[in-house]
């Protein structure tokens, strides 16, 4: 690159102000002593205490940390079934038969960091690698809105050449592609952690949820499994959403990579994580919690490793968890898992999945899964339309909607709303809008029949009838023509 070098580049990004100044005592809201003795403390949680957890999610109250800890060590079946009912119970309240459908979009793998566990890591040379240009990323984008898609989560590795003024530059480009009345209409960000200053760039561009993974909250673990680089950095990555609330991107995202350390201390890592940005942002916590786990990759020898992979069933229980703990935050649940564990665990709580996934630099518009451009390799392959036909048959609208965002029902209006469990008064109309929207201009002719259906019943359910008349009259103008209308 230019006149600074990658090293050079690398030593300016992190600033230890930005950190420091949230730590208390100069220590982090992570206390890896304090989550095991909490662990250990609640070994045999009796059915009575589960049950008054259990009520307590289900009337929309985050838990406490010794609560969760408590849900964690269950060790009955029958209590179990009780949460994932509950975990189904909480989603419908404040989230109603909705999933929210998004297409991920890799932009570009160059990275200095060296995630042991990560296909595109500076060290590997199996993994080819590229950068979107402009251009290119324009043909990325039109290949999406064709199939139908509306929103994005769009991601980078951590190189001088993807930094924040490239990110920014990619954004404008996904907004302003159009296809016909097909646009995308919300791009979220998964990147390295960044300074406010820049931060701020991406807020004046429109940036949807800004995701960081922690990766793993256990800090011995992280330091061994980022030993270069940037990200080995652990107080950086832990404070990069407190930088994004600062900085007015009211939406974060955070999430652990399962797999890496102790499931149960990477579910109670992320509560501590929703209660301090809670603490700090005036009880605005993450907007939604990512749960991903390890998948193979390329040349990573490390992932077949690894002793604390989890098998499906603890994967539902730790997602059931994560649902309880945090009643009213959106949890997203990727392609990495397979159809059939997809449509499991989608019932117990999740509100997003991404689908039609191509996790390929470029790989909508060459449609070509090369294993050697992606990151790690997918669980679920089916297309866009075959998802929405199977989550319909399941009973679930897919929602396209960005309403909320546009309407500046982020942040603590969108938190305060989702507490008191409204989401869906205006969003489950929405969402049989934007359903509408893709039956007629994308689906298949089964998916476009078993759709139809749903959105009759939908109607039928609607608690108001003011807002169904609004709804059916919108559904009529939609089928004259007339695209991206909102309540
Ligand atoms: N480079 C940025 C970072 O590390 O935050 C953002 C992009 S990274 C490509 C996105 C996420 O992919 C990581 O945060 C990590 O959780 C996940 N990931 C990495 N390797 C993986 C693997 N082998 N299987 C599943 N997920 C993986
Ligand atoms: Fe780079 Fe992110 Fe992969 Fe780590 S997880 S090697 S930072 S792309």
């Amino acid at each position: 690159m230019g006149k600074v070098s990658v090293k050079e580049w690398m030593d300016n990004v992190i600033k230890p102000e930005q950190v420091e100044k949230y730590k208390e005592n100069g220590k982090d809201f992570i206390d890896d002593g304090y989550i095991h003795e909490l662990l250990l403390q609640k070994k045999q949680p009796d059915k009575q205490e589960i049950r008054e957890i259990i009520a307590k999610s289900l009337e929309l109250n985050r838990l406490e940390p010794e609560e969760t800890a408590a849900l964690l060590n269950c060790t009955d079946e029958e209590l179990w079934h009780e949460m994932y009912e509950a975990g189904l119970k909480i989603k419908q309240k404040v989230y109603g038969r909705r999933i929210v459908t998004f297409a991920p979009l890799y932009i570009s793998n160059y990275c200095v960091n060296s995630c042991v566990y990560c296909g595109f890591r500076g060290e590997n040379e199996k993994s080819v690698r590229h950068r979107l240009t402009m251009d290119e990323l324009r043909e990325e984008i039109k290949a999406l809105v064709k199939k139908g898609h509306k929103r994005l989560i769009m991601v980078y590795g951590e190189h001088p050449t993807s930094d924040v003024n490239y990110i920014a530059d990619t954004l404008r480009v996904a907004y302003e592609t159009k296809v016909g009345s097909g646009e995308i209409r919300r791009s979220n960000v998964n990147a390295a952690p960044m300074s406010v200053e820049d931060l701020k760039i991406l807020k004046e561009v429109g940036i949807g949820t800004f995701q960081v993974f922690q990766e793993t909250y256990h800090h011995e673990t992280y330091k061994k499994l980022h030993p270069r680089g940037i990200k080995a950095d652990y107080g950086w990555r832990l404070y990069s959403l407190h930088r994004a609330m600062e900085a007015g991107v009211d939406d974060v995202g955070i999430g652990a990579l399962f797999g890496l350390y102790d499931w149960k201390f990477d579910v109670m890592g992320l509560l501590f994580h929703t209660i301090d940005l809670e603490k700090h942002f005036g009880g605005v916590g993450p907007h939604t919690i990512s749960f991903p786990r390890l998948e193979p990759a390329v040349n990573t020898p490390f992932v077949e490793k690894s002793s604390y992979k989890i098998d499906d069933k603890t994967f539902k229980k730790l997602v059931t968890v994560i649902r309880l703990s945090v009643p009213y935050t959106g949890m997203i649940l990727t392609a990495r898992e397979n159809a059939q564990v997809r449509n499991e665990v989608v019932s117990v709580g999740c509100t997003q999945i991404d689908a039609g996934s191509n996790i390929a630099i470029g790989g909508y518009s060459k449609d070509d899964p090369d294993h050697n451009r992606q990151q790690f390799i997918l669980g679920d392959n089916r297309s866009l339309d075959e998802a929405i036909r199977d989550l319909a048959k399941m009973g679930y609208i897919t929602s396209f909607c960005t309403a909320g965002y546009r309407c500046g029902r982020t942040g603590d209006y969108f938190m305060d709303i989702a507490k008191k469990g409204k989401v869906h008064h205006l969003c489950m109309p929405n969402a049989v809008l934007t359903f509408k929207e893709y039956l007629l201009d994308y689906a298949s002719d089964e998916t476009r029949e078993i759709g139809e259906k749903l959105i009759e019943q939908e109607i039928a359910a609607l608690p108001n009838d003011l807002v169904r008349e609004k709804v059916l009259e919108f559904l009529e103008r939609i089928e004259a023509g007339e695209r991206d209308l909102y309540l």
